[in-house]
């Protein structure tokens, strides 16, 4: 797993507004956190390397496994790799250097990777130092723990063909495997900090049923490419088609994903929320059943941005997005409609639930306390709500409705839910003179 960037194409050159060392514009966390890691990648280099013997063979299997891993990453760069976390098969090649090899070359394993990015990529170079130093770290202690533990324990992978041999060699394949998991978790974890420190507004999710597939089947793939280096060098030649072959259709299925998400929040992007929305619309219709449509909208987020710049309004568009997701169920459906305003499906409820998943969300956003500098900023969002039946018959009705209840929600005050006919609704809530409140916030507007 590592943190990816837009590839650059051939013929662009780094947006000259751009700092060269964007690392001191990222939080104080984060860059206090990857000198730590950068510091602790030196200082096991240095103690690596004091007690390594050099030989002509590790040379050579370090070089070839290069060699695979730049062909590899040569290979998906021409399809390109969406941005944000992604998940590679570059382990294919980490983990037979760090089965076969000293703990030094598991270091260094991911630097010329890191080096052909530089020449290739846009320049974020402290997202490149942090992959680099979190493989290295991660493989080196996964190697420590896997040569610390073939003391006698067992006979290593592969083996001759005999009774004691072969169950010798399946201990020891089970024991790479497990070895192969400490890298993974520790470069998971490494990683997930990152993203963490990174970005304030809510926590990344790492892990779900399809990125546990893949990361077992990089395991997999680790230990058989060792298996087959230790038979013989030669045999990498057979193990390079296959593996990119798992890279390329792990690249596509990504760029699938990305396709249909919302880049900034991770939601479902427009069309595609639309698409899954008209089709529980029309099930919910067909079998006589409920389901709401929920459209949400920032409240003057005009003024946030003018005041604490586009960066941070996107930390709290993020921050939006990912408390309305805490609130909702597994079936509910939550989509960015576009700039500050989101839309969910709720499948099954009714005016009342609807309107109770509303009041919801509006208290738990407003609730939301993102910090700026030494300032804490607070936000409040507008509800406007439809339900199948009473306000509409097909989503297109329904987003309609919905949109006009959103309106008179913004007309009557703000931090609110609103349907689209009869008297609004009151928040129960008197804004106080919190920052990013509108020129409502003396609250007279909401009172009953
Ligand atoms: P209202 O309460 O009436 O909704 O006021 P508003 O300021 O929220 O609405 P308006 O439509 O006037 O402005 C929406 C703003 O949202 C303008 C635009 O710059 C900002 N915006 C849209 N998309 C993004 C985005 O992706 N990131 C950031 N930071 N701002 C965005
Ligand atoms: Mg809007
Ligand atoms: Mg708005």
């Amino acid at each position: 797993m590592s943190i990816s960037e837009k590839p650059m194409a051939p013929e662009e050159t780094p947006p000259e507004r751009r700092s060269s060392w964007p690392v001191f514009e990222q939080p104080r966390g984060l860059v206090v956190y990857l000198v730590v890691l950068v510091a602790a990648a030196l200082f096991l280099f240095g103690v690596a390397i004091a007690q390594t013997t050099v030989t002509t063979l590790d040379l050579v299997l370090f070089v070839a496994l290069v060699l695979c891993a730049l062909v590899c990453l040569e290979a998906i760069r021409r399809i390109g790799v969406p941005e944000g976390l992604s998940r590679d098969l570059l382990g294919a090649w980490w983990l037979p250097a760090m089965l076969l090899l000293p703990p030094l070359y598991s270091l260094l394993i991911p630097v010329p990777v890191f080096l052909l990015q530089r020449r290739k990529r846009r320049a974020m170079l402290h997202r490149q130092v942090f992959n680099t130093a979190s493989v290295g770290v991660s493989g080196f202690l996964a190697s420590m723990v896997w040569h610390g533990a073939q003391g006698g324990l067992v006979a290593g992978i592969g083996g001759a063909p005999d009774t004691h041999a072969t169950l010798a060699s399946v201990n020891g394949v089970f024991l790479a495997l497990l070895c192969c998991a400490v890298f993974t978790l520790f470069n998971t974890a490494l990683v997930f900090m990152a993203a963490r420190l990174s970005t304030e507004g809510g926590t990344p999710s790492m892990w779900d049923r399809e990125a546990f597939l893949v990361d077992c089947v990089e395991l997999c793939v680790g230990v058989t490419v060792a298996i087959l280096a230790q038979l013989s060098l030669f045999l990498l030649v057979i193990a390079v088609p296959p593996v990119l072959l798992l890279q390329r259709s792990l690249v596509y299925q990504q760029l699938q994903t990305a396709a249909r998400t919302d880049p900034k929040t991770g939601l479902l992007n427009a069309p595609t929320w639309e698409k899954e929305a008209a089709s529980q619309v029309a099930r919910a219709r067909a079998a006589q059943g409920r389901a709401a449509v929920l459209i949400v909208d920032i409240d003057h987020f005009k003024r946030v941005n003018d005041t604490y710049g586009h960066l941070f309004g996107d930390q709290v568009l993020l921050g939006v997005a990912t408390t309305i997701s805490q609130q909702l169920r597994q079936s509910d459906l939550l989509g960015r409609f576009g700039g500050e305003e989101f839309v969910v499906l709720l499948p099954g409820a009714d005016t009342t639930e609807a309107w109770q998943a509303a009041e919801r969300l509006r208290s738990q956003v407003g609730r939301m306390e993102i910090a700026v500098d030494d300032v804490l900023v607070s936000i409040t969002i507008s509800i406007g709500v439809a339900v199948v039946g009473d306000h509409g018959d097909d989503l297109v009705e329904l987003l309609t409705a919905a949109d006009l209840a959103l309106y008179r929600a913004k007309e009557t005050g703000r931090d609110r839910v609103c349907l689209p006919a009869g008297r609004p609704e009151v928040s129960g809530k008197i804004p106080g003179p919190r920052e990013g409140r509108g020129h409502e916030g003396s609250g007279a507007e909401n009172l009953p």
